[in-house]
């Protein structure tokens, strides 16, 4: 299968490829020229099987130029080896009335970021090797929290591989930057930037259009790429765990075979909801996707109405993985929606770089609102969400999750659409701790450690052993640069 770019689609390119490149030189993001399409017997095998083999089932579909021994290899060492809680991959918990929650953080950083970021790695090393690149392969990451440390986890000690994170002094929580600062492994630097999130992503941007920069790596034998979500090597392995959850509510008799699940994804860059309706256009038996957002609802304005506008108040919010207003992602959307038009999509998306603003053909907004519903809340909406679901089922939410499922029984509610419901589970509760906590009940201490103890013995849940061992770890990058010093820093980590 060949992948071609959202803004020129005569520029086609190999799996690998486009892994190995991530984004297309003119600014496109590469897609799939057709999607495979699900047989009921590809179905009726994956039931029997667990995770790892489904993986490689539905990576085979995609990642054509992969020797198959090659793909088994990186999706072994992504996830076994105890990488995830109680060796299960994704597990889904049923909170009565028709709702599943696919949990999507047993990894180890506790977020959902980790289903994609264990696996990307090897990929791109089986990229680089398929493509005979004998580069050393860097990646730069600016993050404003879960990303970076995914990132991190996912390619500490990768052979060929060197991950720089930069991360905003005053812009991760202290459980964040505890989880960054403390991270293990030979092949890893993190780095602080005095300043805020923007100041950090404007820092790495200008890095990868700094060409004297590039060439003195190069001529060193080093090649920079990004473990962004706009890598097709991010956005596959999620297809993976929608499928398998469809399969899995078949395997344990929630439902039958080509019943309609409805799908609800509390969304930021438009990545883990686009792998939903991937999965929906290969053939999988999904009714709505339902786009949940937080008072930053740029998303919900869009598919109700067609403009996308992201003039508009920045929030922040108990939800902060999910506080975005420019997403990605929905570019790849586009793209199917109109028809594979790369023209429409490019002017939509130069529209927006000059004016903040696009509006969509009416064909893309009758796609819209064939595939998907919307909704969005605020936090204190969020907050109660979390006591009513903890006091009614005992199942704690964290935030991003409380998003999800305050949008999703509203939709009920007001459609009457009471098919059963997929919702993504995207981070532990323990990693939004203090937000978690208050919507329970007024902490009793604000160390965010003693916190953790206090959420535990409230709910009854235990720890994730990754954030248990954080209050032990020891702290192994200090160092806090200004940005104009962050070429300095490459330069200095790469001993060049
Ligand atoms: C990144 C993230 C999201 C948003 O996912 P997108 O793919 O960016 O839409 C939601 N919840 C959590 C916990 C996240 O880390």
């Amino acid at each position: 299968m060949n992948y071609q770019s959202t803004r020129n689609n005569e520029i086609l390119v190999t799996s690998s490829e486009a892994i190995l490149q991530g984004l297309s030189k003119e600014g496109g993001l590469f897609v799939p020229t057709e999607l495979p399409k699900l047989s009921e017997s590809f179905f009726k095998d994956i039931i029997e099987k667990e995770y790892i083999e489904r993986a490689v089932s539905v990576l085979s579909l995609f990642l054509t130029d992969f020797p198959q021994d090659t793909l088994n290899e990186c999706v072994t060492k992504a996830y076994s080896g105890g990488k995830f809680e109680n060796g299960e991959v994704t597990p889904i918990a049923h909170l009565l009335d028709g709702r599943y929650l696919l949990e999507l953080w047993h990894g180890p950083t506790c977020a959902f970021k980790d289903m994609a970021l264990q696996l990307l790695p090897h990929l791109l090393k089986a990229s680089s090797a398929i493509q005979k690149n004998q580069k050393e392969i860097v990646i730069l990451t600016a993050t404003s929290g879960d990303t970076g440390k995914a990132a991190l986890e996912g390619f500490m000690d990768v052979s060929q591989t060197k991950i720089i994170v930069f991360y905003p002094l005053d812009g991760v929580s202290p459980m964040q930057k505890r989880q960054m600062t403390t991270q293990k492994g030979d092949n890893v630097h993190i780095c602080a930037i005095n300043g805020n999130f923007d100041d950090a992503q404007t820092a790495v941007k200008s890095i990868f259009t700094d060409d004297r920069l590039k060439e003195t790596l190069e001529n060193a034998g080093f090649c920079f790429s990004s473990a962004n979500s706009i890598n097709w090597g991010r956005l596959v392995p999620q297809i993976v765990y929608y499928i398998s959850a469809y399969a899995d509510l078949v395997a344990n008799e929630e439902i039958k075979f080509g019943d309609k699940v409805n799908i609800c994804v509390p969304t930021g860059n438009f990545g883990n909801i686009l792998a939903a309706y991937y999965a929906k256009k290969m053939g999988v038996p999904f009714g709505k996707l339902i786009c949940a957002s937080n008072e930053n609802n740029v998303l919900t304005d869009f598919i109700k109405t067609g403009v996308y506008d992201k003039n508009r108040e920045f929030y922040t919010t108990t939800s902060p993985s999910m506080d975005i207003l420019v997403s990605s992602n929905l570019e790849r959307l586009l793209y199917d929606l109109s028809g594979s038009d790369d023209k429409a999509v490019s002017g939509w998306l130069a529209d927006l770089n000059s004016t903040g603003r696009y509006e969509v053909s009416d064909k893309v907004k009758a796609g819209l609102l064939e595939h998907f519903a919307c909704g969005c809340c605020n936090s204190e909406q969020v907050a109660n969400t979390i006591k009513n679901e903890f006091d009614e089922y005992s199942y704690l939410l964290d935030t991003h999750t409380a998003v999800a499922v305050a949008v999703y029984n509203e939709y009920k509610k007001k459609s009457g659409d009471d098919k059963k419901v997929i919702i993504a589970s995207t981070a532990s509760p323990y990693k939004f701790t203090s937000s978690v906590l208050c919507a329970l009940k007024k902490p009793d201490s604000t160390d965010e450690f003693e916190q953790i103890s206090e959420l535990s013995a409230l709910s009854g849940t235990d720890v994730p052993q990754p954030l248990l061992e954080l209050s032990k770890a020891t702290v192994r990058f200090k160092g806090v640069i200004e940005k104009k010093d962050i070429a300095n820093e490459v330069l200095k980590v790469l001993k060049l």
